[in-house]
């Protein structure tokens, strides 16, 4: 298999049936580049910018910032670098926002809520993110979008920012693409607005399964009521991806789902464009997905969304995947 493995590398990621599905990687720091070509991925389908800001005094000005997303855009040229602005908050540690006491961290201040009360310090990513943007693939994601109104902030603070590099006479790509991850149930529930104000969708399946099943992803407790194959979850992806497919959006996931070999077939079943993993896993979903005909996975997520067991469907899909491998 390895050898196999390493054959797809220079590969595309196509189905038997000749279905485009580009396989993107999941980065957290510029140095993960090497591995992001290595892998064989087409372009990084979530750079989280988290730890550029973390165990640190300050947060990154927009040099540094823009030296970073540079760096992996140049880098990947010309495959898409989308970059998630600012998660921070729930898991993720602030060092110098110090924040209050939260009962619920991951119900509170964080990732677009905290950016939108903290407009400078947003607004410096925002130029650092559209500055690499005239060198490279880039587009931008915001993470945590729960309807319609932050979409439109971010949005709006994202113009004021082109104003402030056009009168700096600085470039960057005027059409630059912007997304909302989808990773809250009320995202999905107002999808077809949040559409008509993105280019793409990425369904973020760890905090969407955190959320939706009430089950915090980090409680070991509960781990075994954190299930991806929940009917629930299966329903929302679907959701998701046929608002999208009447608006002509782009659909990719880039949580932890996407990056399980035995998901693979249902999450392209249900309707899923792109996906988006770590680096070392890339070959392999790529190999699989390689191996798919897009009418099976269609009849596997057809069949799949009428289950009422979640374990009912993970056995199913740990079949077929015995089968392919
Ligand atoms: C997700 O929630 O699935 C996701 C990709 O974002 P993060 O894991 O960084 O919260
Ligand atoms: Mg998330």
């Amino acid at each position: 298999l390895e050898e196999k493995l390493r054959e797809v590398v220079d590969q595309p990621g196509v189905t038997l049936d000749g279905v485009r599905v580009p396989i993107l990687a999941n980065i957290e720091q510029a140095d993960d580049v090497d591995a992001v070509k290595a892998c064989g991925a087409e372009g990084v389908g979530l750079f989280r910018t988290e730890y550029l800001y973390i165990n640190r005094d300050h947060p990154p000005d927009e040099e540094e910032q823009f030296q970073a997303y540079r760096r992996v855009a140049t880098a990947l040229q010309p495959h898409p670098v989308i970059v998630r602005t600012l998660d921070l908050g729930g898991d993720k540690f602030l060092s110098h926002l110090v924040p209050q006491q939260e009962m619920n961290p991951f119900l509170g201040w964080r990732a677009i809520r905290l950016c939108l009360q903290q407009p400078e310090m947003f607004s410096v990513q925002l130029r650092a993110i559209l500055r690499a943007s005239a060198e490279g693939n880039v587009k931008i994601m915001y993470p945590m979008i729960s309807g319609l109104e932050e979409l439109c902030q971010a949005n709006e603070l994202l113009e004021t920012c082109k104003d402030q590099l056009r009168q700096r006479g600085v470039p960057f790509n005027e059409n630059i693409e912007t997304g909302a991850m989808i990773e809250i149930p009320s995202a999905v529930l107002v999808a077809d607005a949040l559409a008509r104000r993105s280019k793409f969708f990425s369904i973020g399946t760890n905090d969407l399964i955190q959320y939706s099943l009430a089950v915090d992803r980090m409680n070991e407790r509960i781990a075994h009521l954190y299930e991806p194959t929940h009917p629930a979850i299966l329903r929302l992806i679907r959701m998701t991806t046929e608002v999208a497919e009447r608006a002509g959006v782009r659909v990719s996931v880039c949580g932890e789902m996407a990056g399980d070999p035995v998901l693979i077939p249902l999450l392209l079943g249900l309707g899923v464009h792109e996906l988006s993993a770590a680096p070392p896993v890339v070959p392999k979903i790529k190999y699989l997905v390689r191996r798919i005909r897009m009418s099976e996975a269609r009849d596997l997520a057809s069949w799949a969304i009428q289950q009422e067991s979640a374990t009912t469907i993970l056995q199913r899909c740990e079949e077929l995947a015995r089968q392919a491998a």
